[in-house]
């Protein structure tokens, strides 16, 4: 089986690839010639994943799926969620949106967060999602030099050391991407 992963972070690739079955053939967008900013312009993380599979789909034809994923702040009422990509601007840089988020949690004593993906899977014409959840709390200061994004400044629960401390197949054990996929991939195994 072939599938489009609608995405061009290949940090996103490498982690989904390492998770499912060598029967399903992942493409990426660079595999199908899209190169073009996929539009991400809901106002939810679940509404961005479904827009962009739904984009591949309608454009390019092919079976697909696309994940969105947000890092929610309690102390700070759930934000970055759906704005995590441009948190500190349209730049959308990892090393900026970090050292913006530290610096407001800094006043704060409760540094719990969750990470949040939501798939959507466009199959034989129809729409699944799926959703895993990731809890831990926001660090002081970074930690670790491997994964992205928000990497390290993450612990998940449980743990001392941050997402960009541990490998990558422990990150998919425990994180919101792999549990989003192992769904994904038991649904694709029916
Ligand atoms: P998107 O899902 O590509 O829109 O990601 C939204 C934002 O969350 C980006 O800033 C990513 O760098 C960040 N992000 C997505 N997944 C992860 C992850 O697994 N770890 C850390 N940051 C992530």
């Amino acid at each position: 089986m072939q599938l489009v992963f609608a995405t061009n972070n290949l940090n996103k690739l490498k982690e989904v690839q390492a998770i499912v079955p060598p029967h399903i053939k992942l493409l990426s967008l660079k595999d199908i010639a899209c190169n073009e900013d996929i539009p991400e312009t809901q106002s939810t993380i679940k509404g961005n994943a479904i827009q962009k599979a739904e984009y591949l789909k309608t454009h390019y034809g092919y079976d697909c799926f696309a994940d969105d994923t947000g890092l929610e702040v309690h102390a700070l009422n759930g934000e970055p969620g759906v704005y995590s990509a441009r948190y500190a601007g349209p730049q959308r840089n990892a090393e900026d949106n970090t050292k913006k988020l530290l610096a407001e949690l800094q006043p704060k004593s409760n540094r719990s967060a969750q990470f949040k993906t939501v798939i959507a899977l466009h199959i034989n014409g129809k729409l699944h999602t799926f959703t895993g959840l990731c809890k831990g709390e926001i660090t002081t200061e970074k930690h670790g030099e491997g994964g992205f994004g928000y990497d390290p400044v993450f612990k998940a629960e449980g743990y001392d050391k941050t997402f960009a401390e541990i490998s990558l197949t422990e990150k998919n054990k425990i994180g919101h991407r792999g549990k989003a996929v192992a769904q994904l991939v038991e649904f694709l195994n029916i």
